[in-house]
């Protein structure tokens, strides 16, 4: 998946494997100039309510824009960041742009939305993950409530009981959390309902197929599987008019996808959220 949306962009990344294997040492060599350069960024996905189509919340994308490499895809410097003991450094800047630009917008008096930010398996297991994150929110004088935490299915298979022991300490502090990309981890129903978190994300591969009816079961089961557990389920890579029409249809509420918005800069998302407030 990364591969092929990579190579829409890149042509070196669909070439030969001893390639591949240059690229990728090449983008570890650039990744610690480049986080020290401030070569990253921030984009912002909107979720919306299927019914009304209203923004409640937000999923913070990171970017980089190499000047030697070009524009790198997230899923190819993540992994390399993960590679190389550098994801920490990387999701704090994420962190860091994401309470910068809500506190902008406190301070201007604008209304404030959730937005998550996504945390890789190391960092989210680091002695000191949510004791970073209540001191940067204490920082930037940003409620808790506001800044959430995306983490995939998979956690759970690494320690489920260290798992479960940080999502205890992330709600006892006010962080919201999510599982993300669900459907592909093949986590068990006593595993998720032990879990203390409010939004199950469903893996975008499901909805890719939804309308040609191969996942329609499985996503309703999701759907149906959340509400049972108390939990909100949100659809990810909504892209068609179809989709949301059988999504609407089996009782799923929430959305995120192309079809809505695509990420954006911050500067271009506060432009919609002016339209909408009003
Ligand atoms: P994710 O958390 O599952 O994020 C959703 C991905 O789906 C994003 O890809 C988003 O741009 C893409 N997407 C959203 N709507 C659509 C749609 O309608 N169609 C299609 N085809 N794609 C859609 P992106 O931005 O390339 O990010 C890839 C992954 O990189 C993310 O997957 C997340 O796991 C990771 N990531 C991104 N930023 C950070 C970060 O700051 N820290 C960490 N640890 N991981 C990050
Ligand atoms: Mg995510
Ligand atoms: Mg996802
Ligand atoms: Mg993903």
């Amino acid at each position: 998946d990364a591969k092929k949306r990579a190579g829409n962009a890149l042509s070196f990344f669909t070439v030969d494997q001893e390639e591949e294997t240059k690229r990728k040492l090449s983008i570890a060599n650039h990744l610690s100039h480049a986080l020290q350069k401030n070569e990253f960024d921030v984009h912002v996905q909107p979720k919306v309510d299927l019914q009304s189509g209203k923004i409640f919340s937000f999923e913070a994308l990171a970017r980089w824009s190499s000047p030697e490499l070009g524009q790198v895809p997230p899923d190819v410097f993540i992994q390399a960041a993960e590679n190389s003991g550098k994801i920490r450094t990387l999701d704090q800047i994420t962190l860091v742009k994401v309470l910068e630009w809500l506190q902008k917008r406190k301070k201007l008096g604008k209304q404030l939305l959730p937005v998550a930010i996504n945390i890789s398996t190391d960092h989210f297991f680091h002695p000191y993950f949510v004791a970073d994150l209540r001191k940067a929110v204490k920082d930037y004088d940003i409620e808790a409530k506001y800044l959430r935490i995306e983490i995939t299915e998979s956690i759970g298979m690494v320690d489920f009981e260290l798992a479960k022991t940080i999502f205890e300490q992330l709600k006892l502090a006010g962080f919201e959390s999510s599982i993300d990309d669900f459907g592909m981890g093949f986590s068990s129903l006593s595993y998720l309902q032990q879990l203390p978190v409010s939004e199950i994300k469903i893996d975008r591969s499901f909805i890719s197929n939804i309308d040609s009816g191969g996942t329609l079961a499985i996503v309703r089961t999701i759907v149906q599987l959340a509400t049972n557990l108390n939990m909100e389920s949100i659809a990810e890579g909504i892209e068609t008019a179809d989709q949301l029409s059988i999504l609407s249809a089996i009782g799923c509420k929430r959305g995120q996808g192309f079809y809505f918005y695509k990420p954006m800069p911050f500067d271009e998302m506060d432009k919609i959220l002016d339209k909408q407030e009003q």
